[in-house]
């Protein structure tokens, strides 16, 4: 650790860094952060630094609020959207009590120990998300927001506007150490999509934060507004976040999910299957994770790519689960309905115990659906067994209340914590009334 915090201090003087921002998540997955001067950086490595987390979701309450901002050096990054000179850096940390214990409310914290559980079996985990999102112009007088160009997919200029956006949002990822595979204009106005390469589960979490903070700080510099809302526009395509995931060995040599014999079933191993089957098991209780909004619920509608029925298939793009066509070390399944408004630490760690409690007691995914399953008519799909999911947050809470394979994923103090605010959200939407509503039902 001496030589990471070494090599963190070299960059800080070489590069002219004033401040650094010390940033974790709270429970939503939104970023929260305080700032140090760059003179306290060393011994902030070395100790931590003390702060109060009363007022943040999901953490404590007043009376026991003094916790410890322990910096991950490996993630140490220069914010470039902030001045060029007197430098701004951010760094991530782990939570914990003061007495050095693990804060239970730590999603980070949370999540290594989900991997470590897995480590201990003998899986290694490796996702690789497609984050969507939506580029929107506000009215500053009226508050509307509009999609900022009329572009869909894989349009070029002039349909698409957002090429230099994209392109800035691209050199700052470089920055933090992302590695981008490709970008392109998405199928809704205004939606866009830039995927950075797998990584192991933690590091892929951090990227996705990091991604979402470059995107936001990006749009806002070219006066727009970046959001990863599940279903920002009615009628559109909603903004999804794919994730490839792959289980290796836990020295990362050998993908769990290839078997070259195994041509009767696409090559998959029965391990690949069965995670496939335990995705497939608790997928009510994921999208109370994966899908957290009240608004996530008006994305999984038929007609937007999005999933609605629970069916795995190794082509279809309506299925819930698809299986890329790549085999040997690129194997890897698509679990297609989560949405990039989740926590990242908690839905990987959610995912990753599903996908276990498969292979341990070889859940069977059944066959693959290949035929469109949004044209399909109820009776077809019922005679298949394939159900729905979840139509909305409180059924999706409901099955998260029951399934305890998906609660082991957190600690009580999680699962406690999360089930309180999304009642709470729950009920705060249920009373609201809409201008649909209005605009439908005042002739009554
Ligand atoms: N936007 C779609 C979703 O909601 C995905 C579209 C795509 O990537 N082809 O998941
Ligand atoms: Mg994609
Ligand atoms: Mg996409
Ligand atoms: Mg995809």
């Amino acid at each position: 650790n001496e030589e990471k915090v070494e090599k963190v201090m070299e960059q800080v003087e070489s590069k002219d860094v004033k401040f650094v921002r010390l940033q974790f998540v709270d429970i939503h997955g939104f970023v929260k952060n305080f700032a140090i001067p760059a003179e306290r950086l060393e011994d902030a490595l070395v100790e931590g630094v003390l702060f109060d987390g009363s007022s943040i979701d999901g953490f404590v309450d007043i009376e026991e609020s003094d916790m410890i901002a322990m910096p991950d050096p490996d993630t140490f990054a220069v914010l470039p959207w902030r001045p060029r000179e007197g430098k701004v850096a951010r760094i991530i940390c782990d939570v914990y009590w003061p007495e050095g214990k693990p804060f239970e409310g730590c999603p980070r914290l949370n999540l290594k120990r989900v991997m470590n559980e897995l480590a201990e079996k003998g899986y290694m985990m490796y996702c690789g998300p497609e984050c969507e999102f939506y580029l929107l112009k506000q009215d500053p007088e009226t508050g509307e927001v509009e999609a900022h160009d009329e572009g869909g997919y894989f349009d070029f200029y002039p349909l698409d506007r957002a090429e230099d956006i994209r392109r800035e949002i691209i050199f700052a990822m470089e920055e933090f150490g992302l590695e981008v595979e490709m970008s392109h204009h998405e199928v809704g106005p205004g939606q866009h999509e830039i995927d950075f390469k797998f990584a192991d589960a933690v590091t892929t979490a951090d990227n996705v934060i990091s991604f979402k903070q470059i995107v936001k700080a990006i749009a806002r510099k070219h006066g727009l507004i970046a959001t990863f809302m599940p279903k920002p526009i009615y009628g559109e395509n909603g903004n999804g976040m794919h994730v490839h995931q792959s289980l290796w060995d836990p020295e990362g040599k050998e993908n769990l999910f290839y078997d070259p014999d195994a041509e009767d079933q696409y090559y998959l191993s029965d391990t690949a299957l069965y995670y496939i089957g335990g995705i497939m098991e608790h997928a009510h209780a994921l999208c109370a994770v994966c899908n957290p909004l009240v608004n996530s619920y008006k994305r999984l509608v038929p007609g937007y790519e999005a999933p609605v029925y629970i069916a795995w298939s190794p082509k279809n793009r309506s299925a819930f689960i698809r299986v890329p066509a790549a085999r040997g070390k690129a194997t890897r399944i698509e679990y297609r309905s989560p949405d990039p408004a989740c926590n990242p630490y908690l839905a990987f760690a959610a995912m990753a115990v599903a996908g276990v409690d498969g292979i341990e007691n070889k859940i069977d995914p059944g066959d693959p659906v290949n035929e469109n399953l949004y044209e399909m008519s109820e009776e077809e799909r019922k005679e298949l067994g394939i159900e729905h999911l979840p139509e909305n947050l409180r059924d999706a809470l409901e099955a998260f209340k029951e399934d305890e394979v998906v609660q082991s994923a957190f600690t009580d103090h999680i699962v406690e914590q999360w089930l309180e605010l999304k009642w709470e959200e729950w009920s705060e939407y249920r009373e609201r009334v809409t201008k649909w509503e209005i605009k439908k039902f005042i002739v009554y």
